[in-house]
């Protein structure tokens, strides 16, 4: 999938080369192992060995294999919940907390990206929530005043203003949030792995975990090449999580989304199109997101089939979409689309389970990983390097069962059809 031809990203041609992450070999003693290198695990990895950690990285395939190096380079602040919901979720303090930090992630990774020079088209540029039907009007206005109240301003713009943002009159209003904006996804993953390698951590490619067995206070943890040992170990494989450790793999909903990316754009609609680099996300019953990147090609993203992507007819709605509300685009090319997979929730909050002593597990961002996932490591580190559950903003729960899993990728298939029609007929 991420090699040449129509299936491949584009980030595979724009991001800087990988560092060298040679397979586990023998037997090696670390403090810490993390299992999988999207932004959970890299994130994890890169702030325990700054905290004098002598840590381990196993990743089945490449650093940036997985959803951290195909997402939609979306940054984006907060969580699919507002303020208000997630303080009456968790309760008042806790939900505080975790507002808090889903609000301040984008920052988080802009102020890394910065502090460590991190090569990967970093634009703070903001993050547009747009809304077409007249329906998701109110849900804009909660959204802006619950910011307000908690010292966030957010700009409420109208059908106009949305207009002038995005190019097109597909908008009924939007909210403007400075917080977010973009980054070359696999740039960012593999500079993470740059910048975690630096730091003294070891990474491992080629380097699937096959098991993990206690030994004595210890872990061990087998690949086909070799094994570690570590009192603790951090698994951080989202939507690509396997049968590794007992039931992960049915607690979450692997959920694929695809994208499509267009040729460069013409200059006069380059100038149209999200002028001032924002990214953009829809309210909507079958959300489509976009932005423009740094060569000034549209990468616009959504729900799609749930199969790795074969054909460009698999994306077909996506570029007619955007060929309906920016008619120019009709002769443009669309060299490259890629899907793939992030874990969805039943009620699309992320979690952190512990399930035995030494043992850390945090996933289900439920697409909205690129900067949570990055906060949610950092916090990871501080927890395994001797801060425990205190530094987690998320409780610690057991892992759940998801009721019916297999028929999940069904529900999730109708109700991107459901969503379809109902956006047809405008209800
Ligand atoms: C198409 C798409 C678009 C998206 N757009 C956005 C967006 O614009 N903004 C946003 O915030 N979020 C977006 N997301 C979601 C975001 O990418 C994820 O939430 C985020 O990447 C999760 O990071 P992660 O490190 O937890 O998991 P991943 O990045 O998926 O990494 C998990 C890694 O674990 C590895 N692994 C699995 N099992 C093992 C094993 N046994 N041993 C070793 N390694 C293993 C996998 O190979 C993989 O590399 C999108 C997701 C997709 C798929």
């Amino acid at each position: 999938m991420n090699g040449s031809g129509p299936c491949a990203t584009v980030y595979a041609a724009t991001a800087p080369a990988a560092v060298a992450t040679p397979p586990l070999q023998g037997e090696q003693r670390h403090d810490l192992i993390v299992v999988g290198g999207g932004y959970t695990g890299l994130s994890t990895a890169l702030h325990a060995a700054e905290r004098g950690c002598k840590v381990l990285l196993l990743e089945a395939e490449q650093p940036g294999f997985g959803a951290a190096g195909r997402n939609g380079g979306q940054v984006n602040p907060g969580l699919k919940h507002e303020p208000d919901e997630i303080e009456a979720h968790y309760g008042a303090e806790r939900g505080a907390r975790i507002v808090a930090l889903a609000g301040a992630g984008p920052q988080f990774l802009f102020d890394l990206v910065h502090r460590l020079q991190l090569d990967c088209e970093a634009r703070q540029s903001g993050t547009l929530r747009a809304a077409y039907r007249h329906a998701s009007l109110p849900s804009l206005d909660a959204q802006v005043a619950q910011w307000a109240r908690r010292g966030v301003a957010l700009e409420r713009l109208d059908a106009r203003g949305a207009a002038h943002q995005t190019g097109t009159d597909r908008y009924v209003g939007a909210t403007f949030d400075r917080r977010g904006g973009s980054v070359n996804p696999l740039a960012y993953a593999r500079e993470l792995a740059r910048a975690a390698c630096a730091a003294g951590a070891t990474l491992a490619g080629n380097s699937r975990a096959l098991s993990i067995t206690p030994v004595g206070a210890e872990w061990r943890v087998r690949t086909a090449a070799g094994a570690a040992r570590a009192p603790q170990v951090v698994l951080a494989t989202d939507g690509y999580s396997d049968a590794l450790w007992p039931g992960l793999r049915r607690s979450i909903i692997p959920v694929y989304s695809s994208i499509a990316a267009s040729a460069p754009l013409p200059p006069a609609l380059r100038a149209r199109l999200l002028p001032g680099g924002a990214v953009v996300y829809e309210s909507g019953h079958v959300p489509t997101y976009y932005r423009v990147d740094a060569s000034g090609r549209l990468l616009i993203g959504g729900r799609g089939v749930q199969r790795p992507l074969r054909t460009h007819a698999d994306v077909r709605h996506l570029t007619d979409y955007a060929a309906r509300w920016w008619p120019e685009l009709r002769g443009i090319a669309w060299p490259q689309a890629w899907n793939g997979q992030f874990a969805l929730t039943p009620d699309f909050y992320p979690r952190v389970h512990a399930p035995a002593p030494g043992i850390w597990v945090a996933l289900g961002y439920s697409g909205r990983g690129v900067a949570l996932a990055t906060r949610l490591g950092a916090a990871l580190a501080e927890s395994v390097s001797g801060a425990g559950r205190d530094a987690l903003p998320w409780p610690v729960t057991a892992i759940p069962r998801i009721p019916l899993h297999r028929f999940w990728p069904v529900g999730v298939a109708l109700g991107v059809a459901l969503g379809r029609v109902r956006d047809r007929f405008g209800r």
